[in-house]
């Protein structure tokens, strides 16, 4: 929820809807955040973040402040400086749905990319469940920077295209050089080291016959005899 206690988006979209999603929730404030909030039954089964589940010890995350907890919602909700009547009330309206699985408010679990990562055991609603035994938790979200989609627009044979669309001689580019394939898309894990891996694997084609190319060419010039490879 955002830093004054209210939910703004569905929390199992994928991180790169739901930090759009913050952007957009946090407009005019002094910074873009959000609070991801648990009970203490979910931080052991799951962990939250950084913090792994039982039997992993959580002292050293209280400790530096990066786990936050309160035996109740309100001592919560004054410990992330959110009104505790708000942090009680989204509580409240969460659970009423959680409780038969639903979200009315935003759907959470409607989705097959927030059911995959849920918890089979959970039903109906394999992502969510209602925050009812204390103590409850909470860590601060901040947006981070893990690739981008935008860059150097390039071909299928991973060459640097100009402003007309046509392949700049010698210059290829793959990985965040090159502009994302998914188009400013997140449809699963991966999307940026899969197409890396794979175009690097093409641009490394493309390279090595290029090398090729060029001997053959300077054995033209010095009239030395052309190996013929008869591969198909
Ligand atoms: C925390 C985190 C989690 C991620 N998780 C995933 C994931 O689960 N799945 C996924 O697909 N993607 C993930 N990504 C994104 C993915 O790791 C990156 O998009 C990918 O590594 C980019 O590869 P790259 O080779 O283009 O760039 P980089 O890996 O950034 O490589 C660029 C290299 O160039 C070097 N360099 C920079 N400047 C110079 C210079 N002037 N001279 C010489 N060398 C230079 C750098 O040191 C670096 O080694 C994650 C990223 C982060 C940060």
């Amino acid at each position: 929820m955002t830093p004054n206690g209210k939910r703004f988006t569905n929390e199992g979209s994928s991180y790169h809807d739901f930090v759009q999603a913050m952007v957009t929730a946090c407009k005019g404030e002094p910074e873009v955040s959000a609070w991801l909030l648990c009970d203490h039954k979910a931080l052991r089964n799951y962990g939250l973040g950084c913090v792994a589940p039982s039997p992993l010890p959580i002292g050293r995350h209280l400790k530096s402040g990066y786990l936050k907890r309160g035996q109740s919602v309100a001592e919560l909700a004054k410990k992330i400086g959110i009104q505790p009547s708000v942090l009680e009330a989204t509580v409240r309206e969460f659970n009423q749905g959680a409780c038969t699985g639903d979200d009315p408010a935003f759907g959470k679990g409607s989705k097959a990319y927030n059911r995959y990562q849920g918890d089979a055991l959970v039903t109906p609603n394999p992502c969510v469940a209602p925050l009812e035994s204390g103590p409850f938790y909470a860590i601060k979200l901040v947006v981070g920077d893990i690739g981008t989609f935008a860059g150097l627009v390039t071909d299928e044979k991973t060459r640097v295209l100009d402003a007309s669309r046509k392949p700049i001689k010698g210059l290829y580019a793959v990985g965040n050089d090159a502009a994302s394939v998914m188009g400013g898309n997140y449809p699963g894990a991966g999307i940026t080291l899969g197409p890396a891996l794979t175009f690097g694997y093409v641009a490394g084609l493309q390279l090595a016959k290029a090398e090729a190319a060029s001997e053959v060419m300077l054995q033209v010039e010095r009239r030395e005899p052309v190996a013929i490879s008869h591969h198909a």
